[in-house]
């Protein structure tokens, strides 16, 4: 049988915080090209699952193969951001002080170190990169001010720009919508949608309109005490019984 060429391969993925199991015999696939969405109630471990994939923790049991050719468990965080995964958290954490332009700059793959990139010499192909990502993360007139001066969504979409810059094969996306207004989340849900294909993409979200503008034609996985509860088309899960027990469980449990 010839195996599906995954772009990520987490298998029988066990990880316990002091005797609670967060993430409880976990298997997930994911094609290269994808955008796929996370969904699942607080604690589901969502963000663990991305903690394991970038070596942030490790699992106690359980396999995540990159691609054909990387095991991630073996490996340390800088080990797996070298291969090309990068990770973006739910603050973002852009240099303030510096421009656009530079915190791209100091992104660029293979570049000496954040202090060092600044002072050396940056190549035409960088330059004509960086302004392709700039144009790309819709921030083509903002590659001269401070990062701290752009509004929340911006950040956000620099700091999305920084893992271009890092040349990230697999993005992961914390809730990106967060603390977002709604024309921000928008343009966000067609800037994920743009990268699609080019990149593999996990998005966690919560936010249903924008999950609906992502997911749409796509596979959502819904995760629940660290396990896969569903997948599938987005429509689909929505009207899944065992993902609407999940969300209204509380209520159930305490009429
Ligand atoms: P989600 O992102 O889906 O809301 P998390 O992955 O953050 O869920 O958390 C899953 C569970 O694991 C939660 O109960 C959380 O308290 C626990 N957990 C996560 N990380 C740690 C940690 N470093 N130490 C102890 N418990 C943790
Ligand atoms: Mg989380």
């Amino acid at each position: 049988m010839s195996q599906r060429p995954f772009i990520l391969a987490a298998e029988g993925v066990n990880k316990s915080f002091a005797g609670f199991q967060a993430i409880r015999d976990l298997n997930f696939y994911m094609d290269p090209g994808e955008l796929r969405t996370v969904i699942g109630p607080n604690g589901a471990g969502k963000t663990t699952f991305l903690d394991l994939i970038t070596g942030r923790a490790k699992p106690d049991t359980g396999t995540i193969r990159f691609g054909a050719d990387h095991e991630l468990t073996g490996l340390n965080e800088y080990e797996i951001y070298r291969l090309g995964i990068g990770r973006k958290f739910q603050t973002p954490t852009v240099y303030a002080d510096h421009t656009v332009f530079e915190n791209l700059v100091m992104s660029l793959e293979g570049s000496r170190g954040v202090w060092a990139s600044l002072f050396a010499k940056i190549h035409n192909t960088q330059r004509d990169r960086i302004q392709e990502i700039l144009e790309t993360i819709h921030l083509g007139d903002k590659a001269q001010w401070k990062a701290g001066a752009l509004a929340h969504g911006q950040k956000q979409w620099l700091e999305i720009g920084m893992l271009l810059a890092q040349n990230a094969q697999l993005l992961l996306v914390d809730e990106p919508a967060a603390g977002m207004t709604d024309e921000e989340t928008h343009r966000t849900g067609e800037l994920l949608l743009s990268l699609a294909g080019k990149h593999s993409i996990i998005v966690i979200e919560h936010d249903m309109v924008f999950i609906r503008q992502i997911a749409a034609g796509r596979r959502v996985t819904v995760l629940h005490q660290g396990s896969v509860l569903c997948e599938g088309p987005v429509d689909q899960v929505q009207n899944n019984e065992k993902v609407i027990e999940v969300y209204l469980g509380r209520k159930h449990a305490h009429p």
